[in-house]
């Protein structure tokens, strides 16, 4: 989206698409909502679609495709060995991030799995600037651990730092010097997922790579929330300005040894995969590829996705194309803040956090506020967020209860998928709400499944807290959905 004043003064993100193909929506009645989630377990993974307004449970394989994305589809080569599709894409990744070598993949995690099986062992440890789930699950798995490096400022919910991300470079050369042999590469997740979509600068990344690799290192990047971070250093770092988006892209990936990525999210498509410059480390991978993905040339992805994949990484180097994530987000989060709402911030990619802690203080943390505000702004408005707090975490191995550093509510902006109007509905039913919040209360496990309890766990209210909501909902809105 380019920069397009208002006469009126007013800052609003404008869409420079149009839609062209429409699905319906429905909005239940509030009455609905509160049934539909306690049929949900108040876990919000568990509600059905045909329930939800407004889908901002993640980013991940909904983001909209452009009608060239469509039309590529079509033209698809579908041959198991040798498909001219796996060439443009390999093609299209060399142009973008000048490497040699790919290595296709089901999605993201299947490259974290080839990355783990080949450098993990046990005793491992992997510095990153933050986790994301599935890459510490397969560190872990291996017996490795994983040391998160964040600069300090990552894990504040407010600041004004505009690269949240970074990694914090004395840390990472006290780590390399103290452990150094166990360490087998350093990650770089641009940008973060778990702390909000907040990105890393050009500068810091380079100056990690530079690091990392004076001690004889590899460097690899997440590069599945990049489309993100490439808007956030052209419009936040000063030496970065003057660069276009394909340069940016190109000075990354001249300092990254092996750069993977989840297509779920970068080039609005589904599936993964690696990409190399160097041919030894790439042999060294490729065996593991037919052994759990499928043969060379598809990976586990239908060829169909890959020559959309192929068409949307070269759209993520179009900034009018890249923007309009992160320009919604901002307005969002802008516009939360404007009314009083505790949010994260700055803005960053992925989406808007609403701050639990801040929002519902009252509802202590052994009561799930995350998960409760989840619950709340969904019989609110019909909008499905994701928890990211304690249920999202483990119980310690002596069964107690592991709390999270913070408590919040994503709200994720599926790519190209939702409007301006329904963005200000979304507010304004979280406005609604938080000028209800002495009403919400806690929720507590009636199942708890003893892993990835956030997915599958069902919980109830602790009162009758979600009939008191229905109840303000009906008098204040009358009639109205
Ligand atoms: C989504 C994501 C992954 C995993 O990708 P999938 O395609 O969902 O397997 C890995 N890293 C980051 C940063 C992600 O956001």
């Amino acid at each position: 989206m380019a920069e397009i004043q208002f006469y009126t003064g007013e800052n609003v993100p404008l869409e420079l698409h149009k839609v062209r193909i429409v699905q319906k929506l429905d909005l239940v009645p509030v009455e609905r909502r509160a049934e539909a989630i306690t049929e949900a377990g108040n876990n919000t993974f568990l509600l059905k679609n045909k329930d939800i307004f407004l889908d901002m449970l993640t980013d991940s394989g909904v983001n909209a495709m452009s009608d060239r994305q469509l039309a590529s589809m079509m033209v698809a080569d579908d041959s198991y060995a040798g498909s001219a599709t796996f060439t443009r894409l390999t093609d299209k990744l060399k142009e973008i991030f000048n490497t040699d070598y790919f290595l296709p993949a089901h999605q993201g995690r299947a490259a974290e799995n080839i990355i783990a099986m080949t450098f993990v062992k046990e005793g491992s440890i992997i510095p990153m600037n933050y986790h994301f789930t599935t890459t510490k699950a397969h560190v872990t798995r291996l017996g490795g651990s994983v040391e998160e490096l964040v600069i300090d400022e990552g894990i504040q919910i407010t600041s004004d730092h505009p690269f949240k991300g970074n990694f914090d470079l004395d840390k990472l050369k006290k780590l390399l010097d103290e452990k150094g042999e166990r360490i087998p590469f350093v990650r770089i997740e641009a940008g973060t997922n778990l702390i909000g979509g907040q990105p890393l600068s050009l500068e810091n990344m380079e100056a990690t790579a530079d690091l990392v690799h004076s001690y004889g290192k590899l460097m690899v990047i997440d590069a599945s929330l990049l489309q993100d971070n490439l808007y956030f250093i052209k419009t936040r770092e000063e030496a970065a300005k003057d660069l276009s988006i394909r340069e940016i892209t190109k000075r990354i990936s001249a300092k990254m040894d092996i750069i993977y990525f989840s297509a779920r999210k970068l080039g609005f498509a589904r599936g993964g995969g690696i990409a190399l410059h160097d041919k030894a480390l790439y042999t060294k991978m490729r065996e593991l590829v037919p052994m759990f993905e499928g043969f060379l040339t598809y990976g586990g992805m239908s060829v169909r996705e890959m020559e959309a994949m192929a068409v949307g990484l070269e759209e993520t180097m179009d900034m009018d194309v890249i923007s309009q994530g992160p320009l919604f987000i901002e307005y969002m989060t802008n516009e939360l803040i404007r009314l009083g709402v505790p949010v994260v911030t700055p803005p960053g990619g992925l989406g808007c956090h609403l701050d639990a802690s801040r929002f519902i203080p009252h509802v202590r943390q052994e009561e799930y506020p995350a998960a409760a505000l989840g619950a709340a702004v969904y019989i609110a408005g019909g909008i499905r967020g994701m928890e990211r707090g304690t249920v999202s975490e483990q119980r310690e191995p002596d069964g107690s209860e592991h709390l999270a550093s913070v408590e919040l509510l994503r709200l994720a902006m599926p790519r190209r998928v939702f409007t301006l109007s329904q963005v200000k509905y979304a507010v304004d039913r979280i406005k609604w709400l938080y000028d209800h919040r002495d009403l919400i209360g806690g929720l507590r496990f009636v199942e708890e499944p003893s892993s990835l309890r956030f997915f599958f766990g069902r919980l109830e209210p602790t009162s009758d807290w979600q009939d008191k909501l229905v109840k303000a909902f009906r008098k204040d809105f009358g009639d109205s959905l």
